[in-house]
């Protein structure tokens, strides 16, 4: 089945691609010629990824997923959450969205934080929905260069290094992306 997900970022193209098996023929934003960016504007993460699949398929009919993250921290009373992307500036820095959380965070002893992936799929114009989440600890500094985003300052429960010492395969199996994708790639192969 062509299924087309909703992205333009390379990283999570690659992180999907490695989870799925070869019945899905994986299409991207760009493999489809769409080269804008779809406007985030809904309150919270499920609204957000709606909002990326219906217009995507509302365009192209094509079967489709998109998904949204966002990183709740407990202290900052669940910021960045549904702004993790534009947390310092809408330039989408993730240097300097690191670099207000850990100012932030400053002297913080509750570091207990939670990444959150929701997935909206739309197959034949039926909608559904996928949650993944990993709770884990934002470090003091940042630590590692793989992976992107906030990945540096975060710590997976039950490791001792941060996503970014994990390589893909390694961070796929327990990260919330992964878990989101793993009920949705159950979901496709209950309804092949
Ligand atoms: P998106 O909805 O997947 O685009 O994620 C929004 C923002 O959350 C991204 O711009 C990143 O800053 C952050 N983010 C999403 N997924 C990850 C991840 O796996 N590791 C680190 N940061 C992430």
């Amino acid at each position: 089945m062509k299924l087309v997900f909703a992205t333009h970022n390379n990283h999570k193209l690659q992180e999907i691609l490695e989870l799925l098996n070869s019945s899905t023929e994986l299409l991207s934003l760009n493999d489809i010629g769409y080269h804008h960016d779809i406007e985030e504007t809904g309150s919270n993460l499920t609204e957000n990824a709606l909002i990326k699949a219906r217009t995507i398929y509302n365009h192209f009919n094509y079967n489709v997923f998109a998904d949204d993250t966002g990183l709740e921290i407990d202290a900052l009373g669940g910021d960045p959450g549904v702004l993790s992307a534009r947390f310092a500036g809408e330039e989408k820095d993730a240097q300097k969205n690191m670099a207000k959380v850990l100012m932030l965070m400053k002297d913080q002893p509750n570091r207990s934080a939670r990444f959150k992936t929701v997935i909206a799929l739309i197959i034949e114009g039926e909608e559904y929905l996928f949650e993944g989440v990993v709770e884990g600890q934002i470090l003091h500094t940042p630590s590692g260069n793989m992976g992107f985003g906030y990945d540096p300052i975060f710590k997976p429960e039950g490791f001792s290094c941060s996503f970014a010492e994990m390589d893909a395969a390694q961070k796929n199996k327990i990260s919330h992306r992964g878990r989101a994708v793993e009920k949705l790639i159950a979901h496709l192969i209950s309804i092949q």
